[in-house]
């Protein structure tokens, strides 16, 4: 019985295997580890061999639990964004290290073509800013600094390509393919042109042969190569790790809208056909694309969430654990005058100040512990505010939103969400949202569902709602005090 689809979560930290059924439960997970190589400050880096090696043995380690490859439907990729790597179209084999979303290395690039007027152009075209986060920059650094990937671009045997693209390759042989939701985080893609932009690669100085064909996040992939596993497996669904989870979350319909809560937070609004064009420093990126259709959505990230807490508990000890924030924010009435701006690392969207630092405002004598915790879980939920403000006035309001991620297990930020936004908040039962995602495309692929709306009815489950109960006065004084701050830094 062909009843179950293989996932593989390839994320920054971790690299994940799944077995997900018809009905969304999960059957069976493997989880391997990432080293993260830090070479000097502001520069990540990952062995994508390592990446590919983790991958393998959590996808055999999972389909053996599960009873061996012929339970099995598909394949489902859903990846870290924006990560490049480079390898060897003859050997197979990565010239470099891969250089990870968080890599800072090409800030000054970045700002050179900035100076140079280049912003305005590339924001329309690809929706995208000039930030050192996308990967264009960051293949443009390889060709320059890597003796190996410089000579392959020579000798023409370069492959570059995000980590989904990576792994295709390496599971079927030699498919060189990037589904439109990754190829929309590289600033090579426009949002409207179904193949890398020349233009663009000219731009950045990025050969268009060594990229991969742009193909849609459901379809026929590839199969794996014989021995990998005890029977091949049809490659099915492809998609970046946010635009999955905004899958996985069931936002089908333009207007829906899903915040993901882990290190960071990310906000994504289904646009549908619409392309977005932000004017408040929001991204525009590809959702999906099916049958050569893309939807697209309006995307906004805040840099520092989970990690404030975990700030909280690792930098300051005043916590013991993440979840105790909950108990302690619950414990005092408000939190008694103090404002956490949490610009750690900068601010994200819509302020995109990556110069800003953090502030604490407002303590006294009297302040304690759980004044501080309850002031950190209000930031979160204030810079999601923020981000709902900038959503609207792009055009893309918010009726309702649909939380997922480590920190959404937090009653108490998922009441002062609902709370501060003054709309519904749904939380899933199974917030494991972005492998799901991935599962419902390569289940759509395979013909289990017609389209993503029944595989969302089938797979999604249960939710918990929570609706707004605080008074008009109270928020409206919290949110004064909040953007007093946040101008201060
Ligand atoms: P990521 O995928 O970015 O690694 P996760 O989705 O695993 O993150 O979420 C982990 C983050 O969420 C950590 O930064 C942690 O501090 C925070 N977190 C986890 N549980 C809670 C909780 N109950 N309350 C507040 N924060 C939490």
């Amino acid at each position: 019985m062909t009843d179950l689809i293989l996932v593989l979560d390839a994320g920054t930290t971790s690299t994940r295997a799944m077995a997900f059924a018809r009905d969304g439960s999960i059957r069976a997970v493997s989880q391997c580890e990432i080293t993260q190589h830090y070479p000097q400050p502001g520069w990540v880096e990952h062995d994508a061999q390592e990446i590919w090696e983790a991958t393998l043995r959590c996808a055999r380690a999972c389909i053996t639990a599960a009873g061996g490859a012929a339970q099995f439907a598909a394949i489902g990729i859903t990846n870290q964004r924006e990560t490049v790597v480079a390898w060897d179209r003859t050997s197979g084999e990565p010239l470099a290290r891969a250089i990870v979303w968080q890599d800072r290395r090409t800030a000054e690039f970045c700002d050179s073509l900035r100076t140079a007027g280049h912003e305005p152009a590339v924001q329309h075209a690809t929706g995208l800013l000039l930030d050192p986060y996308f990967s264009a920059t960051k293949m443009r650094w390889l060709l320059d600094n890597s003796g190996e990937v410089a000579a392959a671009a020579r000798t023409g045997v370069l492959a570059f390509g995000t980590v989904e693209s990576w792994l295709v390759w390496k599971l079927t042989g030699a498919t060189h393919v990037s589904d439109a939701s990754n190829a929309s985080r590289t600033l090579l893609l426009a949002l409207d042109g179904p193949q890398f932009d020349p233009g663009l690669c000219d731009l950045f100085g990025v050969p268009l042969a060594a990229l991969p064909q742009v193909v849609d996040c459901a379809g026929e992939f590839g199969t794996t190569l014989p021995g990998l596993f005890d029977a091949p497996l049809a490659i099915r669904g492809l998609a970046g790790d946010q635009q999955a989870a905004t899958v996985g979350q069931g936002c089908n319909e333009p207007g829906e809208v899903k915040a993901t809560y882990g290190t960071g937070a990310f906000v994504l609004a289904n646009m549908g056909a619409v392309l977005p064009r932000s004017r408040h420093r929001l991204l525009g990126t590809v959702l999906t694309q099916l049958g050569g259709r893309r939807t697209y959505a309006l995307e906004g990230s805040v840099f520092v969430a989970g990690s404030l807490v975990k700030w909280l508990r690792d930098s300051l000890g005043i916590i013991a654990s993440a979840s105790e924030t909950a108990a302690l924010a619950a414990s005092v009435p408000d939190t008694g005058g103090v404002v956490l701006v949490p610009a750690l690392s900068g601010l994200g969207a819509p302020h995109w100040r990556p110069d800003a630092r953090a502030a604490l405002t407002g303590m006294s004598f009297a302040t304690t512990r759980a004044h501080l915790a309850r002031a950190a879980l209000e930031a979160t939920a204030n810079q999601t505010r923020d981000l709902m403000d900038a959503f609207a006035a792009d055009g893309a309001p918010w009726a309702a939103l649909r939380i997922d991620g480590g920190m959404s297990a937090n009653d108490w930020l998922a009441q002062d969400l609902a709370n501060i936004l003054g709309i519904a908040v749904e939380r899933p039962e199974m917030v494991e949202t972005t492998a799901l995602g991935a599962a419902m495309l390569a289940a759509v692929a395979s013909g289990w569902f017609a389209d993503l709306d029944e595989a969302a009815k089938s797979m999604r489950g249960p939710v918990v709602s929570f609706t707004q109960a605080m008074d008009g006065a109270v928020k409206n004084a919290r949110l004064a005090a909040w953007r007093e701050a946040v101008a201060k830094v």
